[in-house]
């Protein structure tokens, strides 16, 4: 039998849509795809702006097209990989691109090899994927950049209003149990003054890498301000948030930032809040708050919460 290797199908560069109209891919295909089917794909490939969703609904009109093709989407840029169905035999892959800028690859699956004719319907398919995929890849960047601070590369403020808004509805629900940590870089006005701004740049970025190295992952970790850092712990009491702000205390310290071959001291002062019942998530994070400030006024680089 011969290898996948030889027996796939990789045509690249295969979609070029600008240079080429709608239905011209294929000779065979337009015979094969009547009207109402393709404006039938149309359809379903718009009712969504997810780039996951897009392609949940491109694999179920291919698999109506061609039956039992698993797909697979990937996308380096986006770091973006989605499967639809099981890894097979036989692939067929496709670069897409538009005006010269990829848009990713899309290979199609199955246990035994494709046809002219059904590679010709997936290029009629394809062109009909090219500018929802696009739309939906550049809402999601423009969703990611609004909610992410773009130093760290954490979570941002926005982010953290959303979420905890969210969280706070659902631990009050479900009565579970909802902390907070609030988290300040002490004196880092200093850390500026003394070494300068890029330094400070990379004591934050490095913080930020630090505490979600500390977390696990339904804890969320956001820059709340300048140099002041919040995670929320769902399902946590503040007993388990005293243990990870003390983690994160004890990280913070041991970081290793160089400014001119010196290591630069980098501590941090933690506020604990745990959400009460009839609490707001205003009353969360002014209490954290409360906290932090208290750490700040016995001396820094401690965790302070309301049993303290
Ligand atoms: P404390 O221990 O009381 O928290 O003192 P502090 O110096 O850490 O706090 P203060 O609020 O006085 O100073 C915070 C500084 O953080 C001032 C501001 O210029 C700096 N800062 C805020 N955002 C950034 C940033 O993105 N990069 C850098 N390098 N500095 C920043
Ligand atoms: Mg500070
Ligand atoms: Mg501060």
């Amino acid at each position: 039998m011969a290898s996948q290797a030889e027996l796939a199908t990789v045509k690249e560069p295969l979609i070029q849509i600008g240079a080429m109209p709608y239905f011209a891919p294929a000779t065979n295909a337009r015979r094969l795809l009547s009207d109402s089917t393709v404006l039938r794909i149309s359809n379903a490939l718009q009712s969504s702006l997810f780039v996951k969703d897009v392609i949940h609904a491109f694999s179920g009109e291919a698999r109506r097209v061609v039956r039992r093709a698993a797909l697979r989407y990937r996308n380096r840029a986006d770091d973006l990989v989605i499967q639809e169905g099981r890894q097979q035999l036989h692939r067929c892959s496709y670069e897409l691109n538009l005006l010269g800028k990829s848009l990713g690859e899309i290979s199609f699956m199955r246990n035994h090899p494709f046809t002219g004719d059904e590679q010709a319907l997936f290029e009629v398919m394809l062109c009909a994927l090219i500018y929802p995929l696009r739309n939906a890849l550049l809402y999601e960047r423009a969703l990611h950049s609004a909610l992410k601070d773009p130093l760290t590369g954490i979570n941002n403020r926005a982010s953290m209003e959303q979420h905890i808004e969210h969280e706070v509805l659902s631990a009050l629900r479900h009565a579970t149990p909802l902390s907070m940590l609030m988290i300040d870089i002490d004196h880092f006005k200093l850390i500026n003054d003394t070494h300068d701004h890029p330094v400070g740049d990379a004591v934050l970025i490095a913080v930020a890498n630090c505490i979600a190295r500390c977390t696990r992952d339904s804890d969320v970790v956001f820059r709340y301000g300048g140099e002041e850092f919040a995670v929320i712990l769902t399902n946590t009491k503040s007993a388990g948030a005293r243990l990870l702000a003390e983690r994160i205390r004890g990280a913070v310290e041991e970081l290793e930032t160089r400014a001119g071959g010196a290591k630069v001291l980098v501590t941090a002062s933690v506020g604990i809040a745990e959400l009460g019942a009839g609490d707001s998530k205003v009353d969360l994070i002014e209490r954290a708050d409360t906290m932090l400030y208290r750490a700040k006024f016995r001396g820094r680089n401690q965790v302070v919460g309301a049993d303290d």
